[in-house]
């Protein structure tokens, strides 16, 4: 992160601020003080510098002076003056012009033999004793012979006694002095106006020749000080800046390094106070940040579980507040407990009232949730046998657990208790792998929690449970009562409504149930009402309801019934129930018998809500208390004339197959080609003395009912082959014929020796008979339905697959079914001619069926326009009214004795 961003944060400019003072401050004490200390020094070493060079000018010019002195001492007046010696004048004592000697010089010539004066009149004035005769010599020397110093380069001053000017080098200007005073310190001195810095020597002559004294004051130019003070300055400020810039750099990474932890910290508590709960800091390290981080997440872990715990039981509040169901209470858990609840794996069994598990399901480390498991009883003692409520050292898979697999030592397992009245309801079961880091108690307290939880739930969904049957349930025989009817009522009638089916009511009354109750008494009567109720139930279609209304009402209700088929499902039940409810109920040591009576109201005929489907219901129950209609009776006339309809016409069809009324039409398949006629169709016909000619979709569904089903396939079967044999004795061209049989016939034992017998009984090869069978006939493989085909086949009977489209047309089942023919469906043929995808199918079915060896015939070709389609689809056979209806036999005998191909 760059500093700036560190320096955003408070403590990272605190931090800063502190680190530059703390560095900056002594720092800059220590440059303050070296700075004196060093200009002090260099000033001091300038100071003695000036002094000894004013001291050395000033020793220079004494020996200049002794010198002179001596000179003048040796010699002679004459010998020096306006010599190179620089005197002015020399004279002796005699002459009158020389000047008057103070005292002091009086003093001095006297106990020196010399004296000088550097100053007044005549200056400078040496005054000798010359020691060759002892004459007193005055000598004027020009003073710049004496005080003009070359050896000297830069600008000085020799002062009097006075401190006036002797001499000065040109342009220098000193300032007022008191060189009295002991004071060394620089004077500030100017020449030509560049700042000089001057020191100076005081030379005192008293004790060489009694008098006088001189000031020397050499300077040097400022420069010299001040250059070398710069250049310190300099110095100072380079070094202190590269010490700044080094500290701020230091600072400023140490700084990052510091608050970088500290930042990600405060992000993740901001992140944290937002509810943010996933929130991770990673702090890489071992030091107290890294530390402090650690505990963040930890304490992150905890919040966030705790999170989802409260989040947990909220829902599971609502769960129980809800439907309350157990199922969901415990589905809601095992989605959250892993988020809750620091373990690995949970499981939960439910138990019943018995001690068996009725509900278990686990959940897997990585989220897989188990679907619902068997729990053994051995299971769940294994799991009791952990102990409840306490750590056990096994190392448990909850799911292989519940399944009652054995576990190992090593691992954490959980088990809590669920308990409702005092009763084990239930176990939740927790694994963990216990490696320390665990909070043992707050695992516990969460997953007691969470079990009590689902105690409450089990023992409000079992008290609600209970409110609901008290009122929707009849307590002597547990049948839905009127309240559950009426819902079960709106219910199916909505869906009958949106469906366009019917529904019915069956309002079922014993005949005679009082006298029961009065000659065996109120228990027994319960008896008999439980027997009832029981039966009544045994008839009843999983979708139905059967109701106890009160006392010996019962009501069926019967759903969903298409309008083809309610009569004949209505008539049905109510048959069978009066039958079953008339047979005998075994009271205590007698047998009783109660006949019932039914009334049947219909959606939408006869009403449109429940209280009207059940009032008339009632009005149809009283009539047939009344009447005597195998003891039911629908409330439309309608109905009850279409019942007494079905019922004459199945008695009149018992007297048909008495009187012979039954025949057989056959219907040709002729070739695609040339229209000869290669088969037929045995098709069954009455030929009622009161109907006429009756096809066979009109008494099919009968001849079932009344449990004739059978006898037609021998009448069928043994009426075809004699027809086959009749022709050929006829000396007609001897065709195939084929039968229908039906589903229920494949299954009987003996279907395959009926064949046969018919074959052999009239003389024919197998080869001339086929087998039409429903495409959707049951013919698994290793079935009898498959194996009785199979042989049928194996002795050269032939079979087709009837109706092919119209059920479970799955192309796969035709390269599995035993069949030699495939009959397409007439539903392929009708709009073959103008529908382009119809030619495409058929197309293909064609063409595949082909490919697997079939013949394939083309059933209710009516149009010239569809065979000709079906002849360029490469279709075998045609059978259809384009060629001929089914006819009577004689006529189709006609048709094979004239070998004459149809036209078409
Ligand atoms: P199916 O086996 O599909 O028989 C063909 C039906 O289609 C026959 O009706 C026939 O008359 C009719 N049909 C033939 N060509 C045409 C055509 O070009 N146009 C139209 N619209 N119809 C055509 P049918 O004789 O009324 O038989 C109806 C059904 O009754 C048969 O359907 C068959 O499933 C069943 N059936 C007939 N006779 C017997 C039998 O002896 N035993 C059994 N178990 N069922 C039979
Ligand atoms: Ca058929
Ligand atoms: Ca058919």
């Amino acid at each position: 992160m760059p500093v700036s961003l560190h320096l955003r944060s408070r403590f990272g400019r605190r931090l800063f601020s502190r680190f530059l003072i703390a560095a900056l401050l002594p720092m800059a004490v220590l440059a303050t003080f070296s700075y004196s200390e060093m200009r002090e020094q260099l000033m001091d070493q300038l100071q003695h510098g000036l002094r000894d060079d004013s001291k050395s000018l000033g020793m220079e010019l004494i020996n200049e002076l002794s010198l002179r002195v001596d000179l003048l001492k040796e010699s002679g007046a004459r010998e020096i003056a306006g010599g190179a010696s620089g005197f002015v004048w020399v004279r002796d004592e005699r002459d009158p012009q020389v000047p008057a000697l103070d005292a002091d010089e009086a003093r001095g010539l006297a106990a020196h033999g010399a004296t000088v004066r550097l100053y007044g009149a005549h200056a400078p004035l040496f005054v000798v004793r010359r020691s060759t005769d002892n004459r007193i010599l005055y000598g004027r020397l020009d003073p710049a012979a004496l005080w003009q110093r070359h050896s000297v380069d830069t600008p000085y001053c020799i002062l009097d006694k006075q401190q006036r000017p002797i001499l000065c080098t040109q342009g220098l200007q000193l300032p007022v002095l008191d060189l009295s005073s002991r004071d060394r310190s620089l004077i500030t001195a100017s020449s030509n106006g560049v700042p000089h810095l001057a020191g100076h020597w005081s030379a005192h002559l008293d004790g060489l020749y009694g008098a006088g004294v001189f000031h020397v004051v050499t300077t040097v130019p400022a420069q010299s000080l001040t250059l070398p003070l710069a250049h310190l300055r300099y110095g100072f400020i380079a070094i202190f800046a590269l010490a700044l810039g080094l500290i701020v750099a230091m600072a400023a990474s140490q700084i990052g390094r510091q608050t970088e932890p500290l930042d990600a910290l405060t992000r993740g508590v901001r992140r944290l106070a937002r509810g943010e709960m996933d929130t991770r800091v990673d702090v890489p390290g071992d030091d107290e940040f890294a530390l402090l981080g650690a505990t963040f997440n930890t304490m992150s872990d905890r919040l966030k579980r705790k999170f989802n715990m409260l989040r947990l039981l909220a829902e599971l509040d609502r769960a129980v507040l809800g439907s309350g169901e157990p199922a969901r209470v415990n589905e809601a858990i095992l989605s959250g407990v892993l988020d809750a609840i620091p373990c690995d794996a949970a499981g939960i069994a439910l138990i019943d009232a018995n001690g068996s598990a009725t509900y278990a399901r686990a959940r897997s480390v990585d989220g897989h949730l188990s679907p619902r498991l068997g729990v053994s009883a051995d299971a769940l003692t294994q799991i009791c046998s952990l102990g409840v409520d306490e750590w056990n050292d096994v190392q448990i898979d909850v799911e292989s657990l519940l399944s009652g697999q054995p576990q190992q030592p090593g691992r954490g397992a959980l088990v809590f208790s669920v308990r409702s009245h005092g009763r084990l309801d239930g176990l939740l079961v927790l694994a963990l792998a216990i490696d320390g880091r665990q909070d043992k108690e707050e695992i516990i307290t969460a997953g007691r929690n969470l079990a009590d939880r689902m105690s409450v739930a089990g023992s409000s969904f079992a008290w609600e449970e209970k409110l609901y049957r008290q009122s929707h349930y009849d307590a002597l025989t547990s049948l839905p009562n009127r309240t559950l009817l009426r819902d079960r009522v709106t219910h199916a009638l909505t869906r009958a409504s949106r469906e366009k089916t019917s529904v019915a009511a069956l309002r079922i009354d014993f005949d005679d149930f009082n006298s029961i109750n009065e000659a065996l008494g109120q228990t027994a009567g319960d008896l008999f009402l439980i027997e009832a109720s029981r039966r009544l139930e045994s008839l009843m279609r999983p979708e139905d309801t059967v109701a106890r209304l009160a006392g010996d009402e019962f009501v069926m209700l019967v759903t969903a019934m298409d309008d083809a088929e309610r009569i004949l499902v209505l008539h049905d039940i109510a048959e069978r129930i009066h039958q079953l409810l008339a047979s005998p109920v075994r009271l205590a040591d007698r047998y009783v018998i109660s006949q019932a009576s039914i009334g049947i109201s219909l959606y939408p005929d006869n009403s449109n809500d429940f209280e009207s489907l059940m009032s008339t219901a009632e009005v149809a129950l009283h009539e047939a208390k009344k009447s005597s209609r195998g003891g039911f009776n629908f409330y439309s006339q309608s109905m009850n004339a279409a019942v007494s309809e079905r019922f004459e016409l199945a008695q009149e069809l018992r007297r048909a197959v008495h009187n012979d009324e039954l025949l057989l039409h056959f219907q040709p398949k002729v070739s695609a080609h040339d229209g000869a006629i290669m088969g037929a169709e045995a098709l069954i016909r009455w030929q009622s003395p009161s109907r006429g000619l009756v096809s066979p979709g009109a008494f099919l569904p009968l001849i079932e009912d009344i449990g004739l089903n059978s006898w037609l396939t021998d009448f069928v079967l043994d009426k075809a082959c004699a027809q086959m044999a009749a022709w050929d004795k006829a000396g007609l061209q001897p065709i195939p014929v084929s039968i229908n049989v039906s589903p229920a016939d494949l299954g009987t034992a003996d279907f395959f020796d009926k064949i046969t017998a018919a074959l052999q009984r009239h003389d024919l090869s197998s080869s001339r008979l086929e087998l039409e069978i429903l495409e959707t006939s049951e013919v698994g493989a290793g079935g009898t339905v498959r194996t009785t085909l199979q042989r049928l086949r194996d002795v050269g009977v032939k079979i087709a697959l009837d109706d092919f489209g119209t059920g479970y047309s799955s192309l796969v089942y035709l390269t599995e079914m035993p069949a030699d023919t495939l009959k397409l469906d007439r539903a392929f043929i009708r709009n073959l001619a103008g529908d382009m995808r119809q030619q495409a199918i058929v197309r293909q079915v064609i063409s595949l069926a082909r490919s697997l060896g079939f013949i394939i015939v083309a059933e209710g070709v009516e149009q010239v326009a569809q065979r000709d389609l079906l002849v360029d689809m490469e279709c075998d056979l045609i059978q259809g009214f384009l060629y001929s209806r089914p006819l009577p036999p004689d006529e189709l005998a006609a048709k094979l004795l004239a070998k004459l191909p149809f036209a078409a």
